[in-house]
Order: C-alpha cells, then sequence, then structure tokens
C-alpha cells in the first residue's frame, strides 16, 4: 500500500493533543502524511494551572500557549473550528468550517462538567474546565474581597479541581479582604476528599486546607441549588440543600461546582459505546475496536487498567497515552499491509502506565504530593511541579527530540535513570540562578 499523504487528523489541542502532534510531527515528514491538529481556541489550556488565574495568581495569558507559534516549523497544519460531528463510517470529521477525510483519527477533546442532573446545579453555580471559566470566578471573587458584607464561597466537590481551587482562592481572600467574615466551605459527597488518592496524602491535604481556614463539610451529596429566597439573586446568592431531607440549608454568595465531570459530548455518527459518563470505551491500545484508524486519549478517552479500573481523567495520563500513540502511529503508517480495516496494532504493546508521582496545588505557592509512596510538600513538592512543568513545556517545544526532557514520559527503567538525572540536573541550575551563578 502506497503511505504518502496519509492524513492524520488530532481533535483538541489540550494535554492530549497537542503532546501527541508535536511528538508525532518529527517522525511524518510531509511526504509521508499529513497532520491536522483541531481546536476551537487559537490556544493551548494549561488547565491544571486555571484555579491559580480564577485566583488571581496567574493572569489568563500566563496559562495560554498560542498554537501557531508552538508548532511553527513542524509538519503539523492548525485548524482552528470547532468539531461539530464525527463520521467513522465515511474517515470524516465535520468542522464548522469544513468537512475534512481522514486516514486516522485521534478524538482529544477533553471533558466538560457533570451536574448529575441535580435541580438548580448548572444555572446557580459557575464551573471551572476553562481559562474564560477561571475568568469568570476571579470577577466574582475580586467583588467578594472588596465587599464589607458577610460572603460565602462554597465549591461542590472536593476532587482535585475542587481541592486545589479552594486552597487559591482561600490565599486570594486572607491576602486580600476587607473584611473577615468571609468564609470558603468545601462540600463533598463521599466520606473523604481526593476519593482514590493516597490516604497519607489526603491527610495531609486536609490539613493545609484547615490551616488556611477551609471549612470541609464531607458525606453530604447537594440536592438542589437555588437562588437565594431573599431575592437577592443578582448577586449570585444560593442556598444549597444537602441530601439529608432538606434539613441542611448551605447559603453561598458564590458557587462554583467541581463535582465531576463527564467526556466531552460530541456527535459520533454511527455512535460508539461509550460509559456513563459519556467517555468512549476503547481497547487496551486507546483504539476503538470496531473503527480500528480512529482513537482516542485524554479525559474523553475510557482505557482500562490490568485490573478493569479506568484510567483517571488526569493530565499526566493524557499525556502518557498520547506519547504511547506517538512510538505507535509511525509503524502503522510505515507497515505496507496497513489498511484503515485491518487491525494495525495487533503486534503492538498495550497502553500501560503506573502513577507513581502525584502532586496537588494547593494555593499560591503550595503543593503536596507523593513520590514513588512517600508524600512530599513544601520546597520539594514545589521542585518537583516546577520541573514537571519545565519538562512538558520543553518535550512540546522540541517534538519529543529533547530527550533529556522527554524521558520523563518513558516508562521503562531507561528513561527513569534518565529522568532522575534530569531533575537532578534542573535541581542543580535553580540553585545555580538562586545564588546568581549563573
Ligand atoms: C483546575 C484544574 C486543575 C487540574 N490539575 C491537574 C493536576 O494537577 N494534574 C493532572 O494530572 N491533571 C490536572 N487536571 C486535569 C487535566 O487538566 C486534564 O486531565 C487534562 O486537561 C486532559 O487532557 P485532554 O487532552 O484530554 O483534554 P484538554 O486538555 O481539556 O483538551 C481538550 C481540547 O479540546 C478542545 N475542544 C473541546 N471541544 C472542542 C470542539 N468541539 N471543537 C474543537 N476543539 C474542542 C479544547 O479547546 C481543548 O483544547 C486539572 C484540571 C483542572 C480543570
Amino acid at each position: 500500500m502506497n503511505t504518502a499523504n496519509k492524513r492524520i487528523i488530532i481533535l483538541g489541542a489540550g494535554y492530549g493533543g497537542l503532546f501527541l502532534a508535536t511528538n508525532v510531527a518529527r517522525y511524518m515528514k510531509e511526504k509521508t502524511g499529513e497532520i491536522i491538529l483541531v481546536d476551537k481556541n487559537p490556544y493551548h489550556q494549561l488547565l491544571q494551572e486555571i484555579h491559580l488565574v480564577a485566583a488571581g495568581f496567574r493572569t489568563a495569558n500566563d496559562v495560554k500557549i498560542p498554537i501557531l507559534g508552538l508548532i511553527e516549523g513542524m509538519n503539523i497544519k492548525f485548524i482552528q473550528s470547532t468539531v461539530k460531528q464525527i463520521r467513522p463510517d465515511t474517515n470524516q470529521v465535520i468542522l464548522e468550517s469544513a468537512k475534512i477525510h481522514y486516514d486516522l483519527l485521534i478524538i482529544c477533546l477533553g471533558a466538560s462538567t457533570k451536574y448529575f442532573d441535580i435541580k438548580g446545579a448548572e444555572e446557580n453555580s459557575l464551573p471551572l474546565r476553562s481559562i474564560t471559566d477561571a475568568s469568570l470566578i476571579y470577577d466574582r471573587i475580586s467583588s467578594i474581597v472588596n465587599s464589607d458584607k458577610k460572603q460565602s464561597v462554597v465549591i461542590v466537590g472536593g476532587g482535585a479541581t475542587g481541592v486545589s481551587l479552594g486552597g487559591a482562592l482561600s490565599d486570594f481572600i486572607n491576602e486580600n479582604r476587607k473584611s473577615d467574615s468571609i468564609s470558603v466551605t468545601i462540600i463533598e459527597a463521599l466520606p473523604t476528599i481526593l476519593s482514590g488518592w493516597d490516604k497519607r496524602l489526603v491527610m495531609k491535604v486536609e490539613e493545609v486546607l484547615l490551616e488556611k481556614g477551609i471549612r470541609i463539610i464531607k458525606r453530604s451529596p447537594v440536592a438542589k441549588v437555588e437562588k437565594n429566597a431573599d431575592g437577592s439573586d443578582d448577586d449570585g446568592n444560593n442556598d444549597i440543600f444537602l441530601s439529608d431531607e432538606g434539613k441542611s440549608k448551605i447559603q453561598s454568595s458564590l458557587t462554583i461546582w467541581t463535582a465531576g465531570i463527564k467526556g466531552y459530548n460530541i456527535p459520533i455518527n454511527p455512535e460508539v459505546e461509550k460509559t456513563k459518563d459519556g467517555k468512549i470505551i476503547l481497547n487496551e491500545f486507546c483504539q476503538i475496536d470496531r473503527y480500528p484508524n480512529v482513537f482516542s486519549i485524554g479525559d474523553i478517552a475510557a482505557v482500562r487498567d490490568d485490573t478493569g479500573k479506568l484510567y483517571p481523567p488526569i493530565a499526566q495520563i493524557a499525556v502518557r497515552e498520547a506519547k504511547y500513540l506517538s512510538d505507535l502511529i509511525p509503524k502503522h503508517f510505515g507497515n505496507e499491509d496497513t489498511s484503515a480495516a485491518s487491525h494495525p496494532l495487533s503486534v503492538d504493546k498495550k497502553f500501560e502506565y503506573t502513577i507513581n508521582v502525584q502532586l496537588i496545588s494547593l494555593g499560591n505557592d503550595d503543593y503536596v504530593g507523593f513520590i514513588n509512596n512517600h508524600v512530599i510538600s513544601g520546597n520539594l513538592a514545589k521542585l518537583v511541579e516546577e520541573f514537571s512543568q519545565s519538562a512538558y513545556i520543553k518535550t512540546l517545544k522540541s517534538g519529543g527530540r529533547d530527550v533529556l526532557n522527554t524521558s520523563l514520559y518513558g516508562d521503562d527503567t531507561f528513561s527513569h535513570i534518565l529522568s532522575g538525572i534530569t531533575f537532578a540536573q534542573f535541581t542543580f541550575v535553580k540553585w545555580l540562578k538562586k545564588h546568581s551563578l549563573v
């Protein structure tokens, strides 16, 4: 089969899509294939940092990377458009601006907020899934700190997003408050915040949040959210009813909904199998079984580990899946026997990844995490966070050519050794800079 002029379309330039595009571009020479990257925005959003925008510790521009600047000189064509529909039966993607054909499609459209059909939740709260959302929260929180009235900020959902946002907002309020009567509350339906995370880390996170003055209410699913009965709804004041037969009601001047996410709802015709959270069900190669030339990664993708558990919706997994596919796709395109109808990956190893490092941001400059089973906080956690952000950007910009930084995304012994060396080098350079030696 002639492999020339094959077209790979990557939908979404988030953590999964952009990393995949830049890392696969170096293998795909113009004569072997064309890579088209599609996003509704002209920029990549550093979503992991948007809670800091919501709290005014970063500007919107700090967490935007213009896509065209980043991919300059790479074999990637960027189309800024909204994806409207996917037609795997005819290998077509329907964009707002055009209809395009693909040979290989990778869906990386991320997630959206899930409201669990809870009455009033969507109408009466703000979500946090984009830079725009974060800017709206910042506007509201700025007027809250400038008010001398009693104010309460309520975050519904004590997962990573809610907890990070709570820490950041609390720092902002403590630094800028005009009145002492501004409270921050996190409401969690389950018996613990950060469900599924290491218990020692959860304890440390709770300790930090409590020190910041945040109230945490657990085992309390929200039943409904209503506009405040006093009629002061212009300010967004709400009554939040908890599921204890309506006995508990919490008043809120600003309600932020971080209680759940679902796969981004993109129409795929004919329909493909999805989980109840709207994630596309994939095989162990991140591939739709029925359509072997369609893959998906990141928050929209439902890929199971060896124990049958879904990989969590975190950037770390989106990027690892992107790295996995960027190693796999060139093989697929180089295979003379490959056709869209055959199973191109039967000889390849499946996607596998063990999470050994996890970090959570708890404010302007606070991180807690664990590395290889050890809980870390303070300067060490901050250093690891800075290192992983720096490696991410360098790997994106170099399209995986920066071997030392890219080694962070490998899951083999050699990569682990290399990333250890890179971390040591990063730490040393930081130390030199701190002491004005470079
Ligand atoms: C506040 C916050 C903090 C977080 N902190 C962490 C953390 O500390 N660590 C961690 O690992 N993860 C964290 N996450 C989760 C992480 O951001 C996601 O897991 C990650 O972004 C998923 O990557 P993705 O590529 O699947 O989707 P995204 O990064 O969301 O990218 C999806 C892309 O698709 C585009 N898009 C969507 N719909 C369309 C459409 N119809 N047409 C065209 N383009 C479209 C979007 O513009 C976006 O660029 C955090 C998330 C939030 C919100």
